[in-house]
């Protein structure tokens, strides 16, 4: 069978889209590796409209149901699956390889957000959940009463690092440049902790450790010298990067791998595939965008649709 829609994504880009295909009773092909938005790991969301203060978890879970509900026999659901490659059809329809089926569809509309920026120097694959992780909300209390650092020096960093002053020992930041993407707020309100001690101009250079991270080496970029820290527990927060790589060769990406759409529809280059949240170009990426995003997605596909 050939759908009219498939959304690719199971964070609040594509639960918003879920639920308005099925109110429009388009059939819809709804792909997913998980219903885990990036901000499942949050202890509290407080900004998410309607709702006071909601946990990660939980705002992934009302999603995930809120699809659910509605789904019926309209949208067909595919959790545990994952998107490979897309490709166009030359009757302008698409061709969609997961790694468990093919599927085929009149349109698509790609939610699959972005992932962690990992960070790439000697150690830190070997030594990644052995001391080296990238959440400190799951992982950061099974260190406490010791000596960690977080890299990065965005409102992640400053966030993780709250978040771990309150049982670690010490927390160190290593933050690459002189200033900081955080804000000002934030950095200020931080920085009166005695725990916390801030490092600025650190180029990151490797992670220490035989089985477990016992070390973590940074170039002073003032001076060039090399500095030894004693950490047990890594936390990184260097950004991120959008999960785009399986329309690379279907639709125009930006320099940083972005979607590049347009803001009016969300429309790609490519007619026929449409993308919202946090893999797009969009300036600004955050929980209510994603959601109101796809639903001016979802508008401009159902147009498209109904007046070919
Ligand atoms: C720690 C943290 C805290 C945050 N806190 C807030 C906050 O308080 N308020 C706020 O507004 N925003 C917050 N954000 C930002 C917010 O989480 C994102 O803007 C939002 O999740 C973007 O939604 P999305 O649907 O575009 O993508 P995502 O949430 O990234 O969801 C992507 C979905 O696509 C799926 N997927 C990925 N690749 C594939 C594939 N190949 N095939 C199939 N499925 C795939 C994933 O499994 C996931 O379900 C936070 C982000 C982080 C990291």
């Amino acid at each position: 069978m050939i759908y009219d829609l498939t959304i690719i994504g199971g964070g609040p880009a594509g639960i918003a889209a879920g639920v308005y295909a099925s109110r429009k009773r388009l059939k819809t092909l709804f792909i997913t590796k998980d219903f885990l938005g990036q901000s499942s790991v949050s202890e509290g969301i407080e900004n998410w409209i309607g709702t006071v203060k909601i946990s990660g978890t939980q705002l992934s879970k009302d999603l995930e149901n809120h699809l659910k509900a509605y789904a019926g026999d309209i949208v067909d659901i595919k959790a545990g699956e994952s998107c490979e490659v897309v490709h166009t059809n030359t009757d302008g329809t698409f061709d969609i390889q997961t790694n468990k089926g093919s599927y085929s569809s009149k349109t698509i509309l790609v939610t699959t957000g972005s992932a962690r920026r990992k960070l790439e120097i000697p150690g830190a694959d070997r030594l990644e959940h052995k001391g080296l992780t990238y959440c400190a909300t799951c992982d950061g209390p099974l260190f406490a009463d010791q000596d960690v650092i977080v890299v990065g020096g965005g409102n992640a960093a400053f966030e993780s690092a709250a978040q771990l002053l309150a049982y670690c020992k010490s927390v160190t930041l290593i933050n690459r440049g002189s200033s900081f993407r955080a804000d000002p707020v934030t950095v200020a309100k931080l920085s009166e902790n005695p725990k916390l001690k801030i490092i600025t101009n650190a180029i990151s250079k490797e992670v220490l450790g035989e089985k477990f991270v016992s070390g973590f080496v940074y170039t002073n970029n003032t001076t060039g010298t090399d500095v030894t820290l004693s950490v047990t527990g890594i936390f990184v927060e260097i950004g991120s990067v959008p999960t785009t790589y399986f329309v690379k060769d279907t639709v125009k990406l930006d320099q940083w791998n972005h979607i590049m759409v347009d803001p009016r529809t969300q429309q790609t280059s490519q007619s026929g595939i449409w993308a919202a949240g946090d893999c797009t170009d969009g300036l600004y990426h955050q929980n209510n965008i994603a959601a109101g995003d796809a639903v001016k997605a979802l508008e401009d596909i159902y147009v498209h649709l109904t007046t070919k």
